[in-house]
């Protein structure tokens, strides 16, 4: 009887042993293949996000709902982060907030947090040129502040001359741009071209209107006197006009991120093109499939 009882106590001991190498094994199998998976979800968080920014909620919510995975992360009361993916790569959707110091301050922001490898400012615009009509798209070849002015000298009693005014452009030097010559200037960002070549690419996708290159001037001005918007069409070659995207454009220069800006127009003063709150939803549409062509012609590692 005790012989037996020792005999079985041997036996699974032994069975102890063979699990526990079997466990052991087990376990070690397991470890590599968690190495490999924590290998591969870090080289996708280590992608570069392409940044696709929208002023007002209607000008960013659609774009937002279209993307997959997605978490929200806010700046201040203002700055809206959508952080997601379109086709499994990481795309975030920002709210700007309206006007050139949003604008900048949500650029700055995105780049020191995300490091993105483009940036795309969307939204709607008013048009410029008459050609244009409300729907159309605006493809940012070059993007220009028309608020930068200086104006002529004029004595006490002289009046205002705004036709008089002249371009300035801040980037001219770090000196003052109200003493250099050098600085009476428009100052203009040329679109990437990559970026622009991925939205000339999905043209045909848009079917609410014509999608061509152009001008885009950006100021914190609503300007609704036609000859004012005749004369900027005239001296700065705008095509239209609204209040961010040159604004993006010198931050992503300063950082070196590829910039693209994309507007379409929800209004037009010079041929009556009333305002269309709809047209945000459209260019939304169509920056998507912009960003999905971007993501597909990228370099693959
Ligand atoms: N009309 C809108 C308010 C837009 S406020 C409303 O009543 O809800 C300004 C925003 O519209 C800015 O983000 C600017 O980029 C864009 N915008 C559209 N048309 C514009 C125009 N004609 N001039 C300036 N900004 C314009």
């Amino acid at each position: 009887m005790k012989q037996k009882q020792e005999r079985s106590g041997l036996k699974n001991h032994l069975l102890l042993a063979i699990i526990a190498a079997f466990l052991l094994a087990l376990l070690a199998g397991c470890s590599t293949a968690g190495t490999e998976a924590e290998a591969t979800a870090e080289q996708e968080e280590t992608k570069q996000p392409i940044l696709i920014q929208g002023p007002m909620p209607i000008e960013a919510e659609t774009f937002a709902e279209r993307l997959e995975n997605v978490e929200i992360e806010e700046s201040g009361s203002t700055y809206k982060f959508y952080i997601g993916t379109v086709d499994d790569y990481p795309v975030i959707v920002s709210k700007t907030g309206k006007g050139m110091e949003n604008a900048a301050a949500a650029t700055a922001i995105a780049i020191e947090k995300y490091n993105p490898a483009a940036i795309i400012n969307q939204g709607t615009s008013g048009g410029h040129d008459p050609e244009l009509n409300v729907f159309d798209i605006v493809l940012g070849e070059r993007t220009v502040n028309i608020g930068s002015l200086k104006t002529g000298d004029r004595a006490a009693g002289e009046g205002i001359e705004p036709t008089e005014w002249k371009p300035m452009d801040v980037m001219a030097s770090e000196g003052s741009a109200g003493e250099d010559p050098n600085a009476e200037k428009a100052r203009y960002y040329e679109g990437d071209p990559e970026l622009l070549a991925a939205a000339q690419a999905v043209k045909d996708t848009y079917t609410k209107g014509k999608v061509v290159e152009g001008t885009i001037g950006s100021a914190d001005v609503w300007n609704n006197e036609v000859d004012r918007i005749q004369w900027f069409h005239e001296n700065f070659g705008t095509s239209v006009e609204e209040m961010e995207s040159a604004s993006v454009a010198m931050i992503s220069k300063a950082y070196d991120v590829p910039y693209l800006a994309i507007r379409v127009l929800s209004n037009n003063k010079t041929n009556d093109g009333a305002y269309n709150a709809d047209t945000a939803i459209a260019n939304q549409e169509y920056v998507y499939e912009v960003v999905k062509q971007y993501i597909s012609a990228m370099p693959h590692e």
